[in-house]
C-alpha cells in the first residue's frame, strides 16, 4: 500500500465517523481537534515552512467568530455571510499586518503578533455591540438548504471536511511552483531570500501569501468554532490560545501537515486527560497541565527537534517517487542574443565594505558565446564581482549594461528576469527537498501558476512541464540518477553540479559559475569540463571563476585577473599564463 492510499484511507474514515455509533464524547472531541488543525495548518505552512512565528493565530480565528456572532446575531444575517465577511476582514487586517511586520527582521513579527493578540482580545471584550466579555449568545446554527448543521454530529461534516480540504490544499503547494520558492525561504542552505530571489521570486511577496493563509484558515475554524459552540466569547481567541497553537505545531512536527493533525490531536487529548488527573494528583484546581506542556516541549526539543510526526512516518508506508513524464512539451525558451552581440558590460564597478575596498573600479566584458574566466588568488573580490553583476549585492559605484539593458542598482530577481542566472560558491540548495525539485526551482521564471491554481491542483500540466525541464538539466550535466534523492544527502561535489542544473533550467543568456568545479574529483571535473564546452556550443555565455588553473586556462576564450579588489589583467589563456605580474600575484598571495 502506497502513502497516498493510507492518507485516502483514513479521510475516509475520519468523514464517516459520526455516521457510526460513536459516542457523543469523542465527536466532541474529534471536532476540536479538527478545529485546532485548520489553525495548526496555518503555521505549519508560515512557521515551519516560512519560518516565520506568529503568536497571533488565536486572533485570526476571534475575527471570524466575531464576524460571523456580530453578523448572525446582531444583524440576523446568514452564517454564510458571516463566513464571507470574516475571510474579508481577516484578509485586510492580514495584509496590512503583513505589510507593516514582514519585511523587519526576525523578531519583529512574533512581538507584532503578540501585540495584535492581546488588542483584540481587549478590544472585543470592551465593545458593546460584540457583547464585552460575556459575548454574544445565540447564534443561528448553519444551513445548507434543507439540512441544519444544529448539533455537534452533523457540525463534525463540515469541520472535518474543512480540515481535509485544507490538508489537501496546503500538501499542494508545498508541491508546487510557489511552494518551492516558500520551501527555500527557512533554509540557511536554501540561501534565506538570496537564492530564491536570485531565481526571479519575491520572497517578500510569498511571506504576505503565507502569512494570509494561515491567518484565513484561522479564519475559518473560528466561524466553525462560533456556529458549533452557537456563541462567541473572547477567551479562546487570547494569547494563551495563540501560545498553545504554535505548541501544537511545535510538538507534532512542525513543516509536516501530518504534524498539524499530530500535535493538535495529543494536545486536545492530553490536556483533558490531565485536567482530570492532575489536580488528583496535586489536589485542589489549577492549570497543572500547562507545566507539563512545559517540562513536554522542552523534553520533545531536545530529543526530536522536528516534532513526533516524523517518528510516526517512519512506520508508514513510503511516499513513493513520482514519475517524470520525460515526454511533456517544453517550458518557452527566450530568444537569446546572435553570438558575439554584446552581452554584458561591467564599468568600473566598485564594493566598499566599510574600509575595505573588495572591488575597486573593475571592468570588462562579455560577447554573447564568450566563456570568460575571472580568477586571482583568495579574497582578490571575485565572488564580490559576480554578486554585484548578479545584483545581490548593491553597488556602491558603477554600472552594469545586461543585454543593453542598465542593470546597476536593480535587485537579482529583475536580473534572473533579464537573461542571467548564477550559481554560489557556497552552495544554496534546499536539503530537504530532492534534487530534482531544486533544480525545477530553476524554472521558475519560465512557469506561471500561482498559490491559488497550486492550492487547487491547477498547476498540474505546468508542473509536469517543469519536472521534465528539470529531468532534462539534470541529465545534461549527469546526475539524472540522483534525481529522486535528497539534496542534502549528496556530497558537496555533486551540489554544486546540482546549482547548474537549476541555473540552466532558467534557460539564461548568461550564466555566472562560482568555482563549479571545486570538491569534484578528476573524471567529474572532465565531466563537467564537457558539458561546459557543450553549453558553448549551444551558444549559451559563461562567467568563470575556478582555482584550477588546468581547467580555467583550458575551457576560457578570455581570462580577467583580479588582485586585492583591483583589475590585475586581462587576456587570453596564453597571455595569462606567461604573464610575470600574475605569476607573482598568485606566489604572494597563497605562500
Ligand atoms: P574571492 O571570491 O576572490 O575569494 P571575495 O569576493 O569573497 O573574494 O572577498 C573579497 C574581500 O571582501 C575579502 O577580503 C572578504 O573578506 C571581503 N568580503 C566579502 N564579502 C564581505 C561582506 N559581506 N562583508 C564584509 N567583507 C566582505
Ligand atoms: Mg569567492
Amino acid at each position: 500500500m502506497k502513502r497516498s492510499h493510507l492518507t485516502a484511507a483514513a479521510a475516509i474514515l475520519l468523514l464517516v465517523l459520526p455516521f457510526a455509533p460513536v459516542p457523543d464524547f469523542w465527536i466532541t472531541q474529534l471536532n476540536y481537534i479538527g478545529l485546532f488543525s485548520l489553525v495548526v495548518l496555518g503555521l505549519v505552512l508560515l512557521t515551519g515552512v516560512g519560518g516565520l512565528t506568529s503568536f497571533g493565530q488565536a486572533a485570526f480565528a476571534g475575527v471570524g467568530a466575531y464576524a460571523t456572532g456580530y453578523l448572525s446575531v446582531v444583524l440576523g444575517l446568514s452564517p454564510w455571510l458571516g463566513l464571507v465577511a470574516g475571510l474579508a476582514i481577516t484578509l485586510v487586517l492580514a495584509l496590512v499586518i503583513g505589510l507593516l511586520t514582514l519585511r523587519m527582521s526576525g523578531h519583529y513579527l512574533p512581538l507584532a503578533t503578540i501585540c495584535w493578540c492581546l488588542a483584540l482580545y481587549f478590544l472585543v471584550g470592551n465593545l458593546e455591540p460584540l457583547g464585552k466579555y460575556d459575548g454574544l449568545l445565540g447564534l443561528p446554527a448553519v444551513q445548507l438548504g434543507d439540512f441544519s448543521f444544529q448539533s455537534e454530529r452533523r457540525m463534525y461534516l463540515l469541520i472535518w471536511l474543512a480540515a481535509l480540504l485544507a490538508a489537501l490544499a496546503v500538501t499542494r503547494l508545498l508541491d508546487s511552483r510557489p511552494g518551492r520558492i516558500m520551501r527555500a525561504l527557512n533554509t540557511n542552505r536554501g540561501g534565506g531570500a538570496t537564492m530564491p530571489e536570485a531565481m526571479g521570486a519575491s520572497t517578500f511577496r510569498y511571506k504576505l501569501v503565507m502569512f494570509v493563509i494561515a491567518a484565513l484558515l484561522a479564519s475559518v475554524s473560528g466561524w466553525l468554532y462560533a456556529h458549533m459552540q452557537r456563541s462567541v466569547n473572547p477567551s479562546p481567541f487570547g494569547i494563551k490560545f495563540g501560545i498553545e497553537y504554535l505548541f501544537m505545531a511545535v510538538l507534532g512536527g512542525i513543516g509536516t501537515v501530518g504534524g498539524a493533525f499530530t500535535g493538535a490531536a495529543l494536545v486536545k487529548l492530553a490536556e483533558d486527560q490531565l485536567k482530570v488527573v492532575l489536580p488528583l494528583v496535586f489536589g485542589g484546581s489549577g492549570n497543572y497541565e500547562i507545566i507539563v506542556f512545559g517540562v513536554v516541549l522542552v523534553l520533545v526539543l531536545r530529543f526530536a527537534p522536528d516534532g513526533l510526526w516524523p517518528l510516526i512516518a517512519r512506520w508508514l508506508p513510503g511516499a513513493g517517487k513520482r514519475a517524470v513524464d520525460e515526454g511533456a512539451p517544453a517550458l518557452s525558451a527566450r530568444s537569446h542574443p546572435e553570438r558575439g552581440a554584446p552581452l554584458l558590460d561591467v564599468r568600473a564597478i566598485r564594493k566598499h565594505f566599510g574600509g575595505l575596498v573588495a572591488v575597486n573600479d573593475i571592468s570588462f566584458a562579455i560577447r554573447a558565446g564568450d566563456i570568460v574566466g575571472l580568477i586571482g588568488p583568495n579574497g582578490a573580490g571575485k565572488s564580490t564581482t559576480f554578486n554585484l553583476v548578479s545584483g545581490v549585492l548593491p553597488l556602491t559605484s558603477g554600472e552594469v549594461e545586461l543585454l543593453g539593458q542598465r542593470m546597476d542598482g536593480r535587485g537579482s530577481r529583475d536580473i534572473a528576469r533579464a537573461g542571467l542566472s548564477r550559481t554560489f560558491q557556497h552552495v544554496k540548495l534546499v536539503p530537504d527537498m530532492t534534487v530534482l525539485e531544486n533544480v525545477a526551482l530553476g524554472c521558475y521564471l519560465r512557469t506561471k501558476s500561482g498559490t491559488l491554481a497550486a492550492m487547487l491542483g491547477l498547476d498540474r500540466a505546468e508542473e509536469r512541464q517543469a519536472r521534465a525541464e528539470a529531468m532534462r538539466q539534470l541529465r545534461r550535466i549527469g546526475l539524472a540518477e540522483q534525481a529522486h534523492e535528497l539534496a542534502g544527502n549528496l556530497a558537496l561535489g555533486p551540489q554544486r553540479l546540482v546549482e547548474i542544473a537549476r541555473a540552466l533550467a532558467s534557460d539564461p543568456s548568461l550564466l555566472l559559475l562560482d568555482e563549479p568545479a571545486a570538491g569534484l574529483r578528476h573524471k567529474e571535473k572532465e565531466a563537467l569540463a564537457e558539458v561546459l564546452k557543450q553549453l558553448k556550443a549551444e551558444g549559451l555565455s559563461l562567467l568563470l571563476v575556478e582555482h584550477d588553473m588546468d581547467f580555467v586556462m583550458k575551457l576560457t576564450d578570455r581570462i580577467v585577473v583580479m588582485e586585492f579588489g583591483r583589475w590585475l589583467m586581462e587576456g587570453t589563456p596564453a597571455e595569462v599564463q606567461a604573464s610575470p605580474a600574475v605569476r607573482a600575484a598568485y606566489l604572494g598571495a597563497d605562500e
